[in-house]
């Protein structure tokens, strides 16, 4: 039985196995309720109050019907989760994958609760996505589909209620026509109703690189605790697209050195170390494989997995690293810009290995920060300089990273508990304030 597997089962036996969850194969929604399981104890009487963290507040399933360019009607699956709202608006990302399930979204959504607590955005969480292959949709299938997504949960979005935003296999284009879409339906133009829009549309300017600068500013504040200097590090980035080539960027300007890449065409290395501008500049417009970039070895992924290097960055999916390849790891220090990448065995492992794991909620937190810059400028019709963007980035995740930090010395946890110690506390705090209605 995985680790998985065993925790689900045990849960099963307590009869608060709610339908959506399947024990054999708990997924990422089990990963979550797993990782509440290690916090209840520390939250004293707000404990009473868990079992919010533990049911997504709604949880909407909608058809998605599309006429194909060859006249076929083709219906996806499309969800939009709110996974809880005490502290504000539902905040989360649009997934496009041919994975994408009703748990995943609740996984998704319920970590965006915890990192906007963590980093005291005014949000609860929410998620969104279309179980499809979007690279097999021609540019007019995929514009219909997004359209018809959008109006379908209408019905529950919008700029006080809930606001979408990118994620895997999304982009600024596609949160332009779900602006569009949903303006169209109110009658006005709406452009909070999404985050990570074209700066052309109301979209912020630095909000395309965010999510992999803040996993640069966290790292930064740990290697300071932990001392390990910034220059010469040697990174490996799993995942090459919005987060993965945005890390190594900045990561790279800062002096440390990309010395491997794992994407779905296969991983490479270079101890010199990898020039990630020249490798988002050989991808561009590209079906090739990372493999075809010049004067580099290929590896397999265990290879990558087992790179000798001070950070790794999993910058893809959830669930890559797990008991069986944690065993591999070498690097110090695990940033996870993807969510959820990180099984709760696997971290056991890292840690008792002495490797750090910065978790999620923190690590990838600049993209949502960002989100609420851009959604405060809308409100606002007030636009800042990417300097002051940056600038108020690093702050907030400077400081969210000490408060955690410090948590995690003070009770002698690991920094997602602390993390998650936190934010649950302040969501709880807001429920328990709010009180249950009727
Ligand atoms: P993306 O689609 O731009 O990039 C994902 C990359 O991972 C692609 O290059 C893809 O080829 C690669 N990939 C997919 N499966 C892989 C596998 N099994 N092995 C190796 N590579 C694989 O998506 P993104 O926006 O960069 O998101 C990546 C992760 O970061 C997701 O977990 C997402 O939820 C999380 N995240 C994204 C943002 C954001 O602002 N985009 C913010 C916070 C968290």
């Amino acid at each position: 039985m995985t680790d998985q597997a065993s925790t689900a089962a045990t849960r099963a036996e307590t009869a608060r196995l709610p339908s959506y969850l399947d024990a054999a194969n708990p997924g990422p929604w089990g990963m979550f309720l797993e990782q509440l399981d290690r916090v209840e104890p520390h939250l004293g009487p707000l404990a009473r109050w868990m079992d919010t963290m533990r049911r997504p507040k709604r949880a909407l399933i909608v058809d998605v019907p599309i006429e194909m360019d060859d006249g076929r009607i083709v219906h996806f699956e499309g969800y939009r989760v709110q996974h809880n709202l005490s502290r504000g608006p539902g905040k989360g990302g649009v997934r496009f994958h041919p994975g994408v399930t009703l748990p995943e979204v609740m996984a998704l959504a319920g970590w965006m609760t915890v990192k906007n607590a963590a980093v005291n955005l005014p949000y609860g969480g929410a998620k969104g996505g279309i179980r499809v292959d979007p690279k097999l949709l021609t540019p007019g299938e995929l514009e219909r589909m997004t359209r018809r997504y959008t109006s379908e949960i209408g019905l529950v979005i919008g700029p006080d209620r809930d606001i979408p935003a990118p994620d895997v296999n999304t982009g600024e284009q596609t949160m332009a026509w779900m602006m569009d879409t949903y303006s169209i339906n109110q009658g006005s133009t709406q452009p909070g109703v999404v985050t990570g829009k074209p700066v052309s549309l109301g979209g912020s300017l630095g909000r395309r690189d965010a999510t992999g600068r803040g996993c640069y500013v966290v790292a930064r504040e740990a290697m300071r605790r932990i001392g390990l200097p910034m220059e010469g590090a040697r990174i490996a980035i799993q995942g090459f697209g919005n987060v993965g080539n945005a890390a190594a960027r900045v990561f790279a300007a800062a002096g440390a050195k990309v010395v491997a890449v794992l994407d779905v065409g296969g991983g490479i290395h270079c101890e010199a170390g990898i020039d990630p501008q020249a490798l988002v500049e050989h991808l561009q417009g590209k079906r090739e494989p990372i493999t075809s970039f010049p004067g580099v070895e290929p590896i397999t992924a265990d290879e990558f997995w087992a790179t000798d290097c001070e950070v790794l960055l999993p910058a893809a999916l959830e669930g890559q690293i797990t008991a069986a390849n944690a065993g591999l790891i070498r690097a110090k220090l695990v940033v996870e810009g993807a969510n959820g990448p990180t099984t709760p065995a696997a971290e056991d492992m890292l840690h008792s290995r002495g490797c750090l794991v910065l978790p999620d909620v923190l690590a990838n937190a600049g993209g949502v920060t960002v989100s609420y810059f851009e959604w405060v400028q809308n409100a606002s019709s007030f636009f800042w300089t990417e300097d002051d963007i940056n600038a108020r980035l690093d702050r907030v995740l400077s400081e969210a990273f000490a408060a955690i930090w410090a948590i995690g010395q003070e009770r002698g946890i690991n920094l997602r508990t602390a993390a998650f110690v936190t934010a649950c506390t302040r969501v709880l705090q807001a429920r328990a304030l709010r009180g249950l209605y009727p």
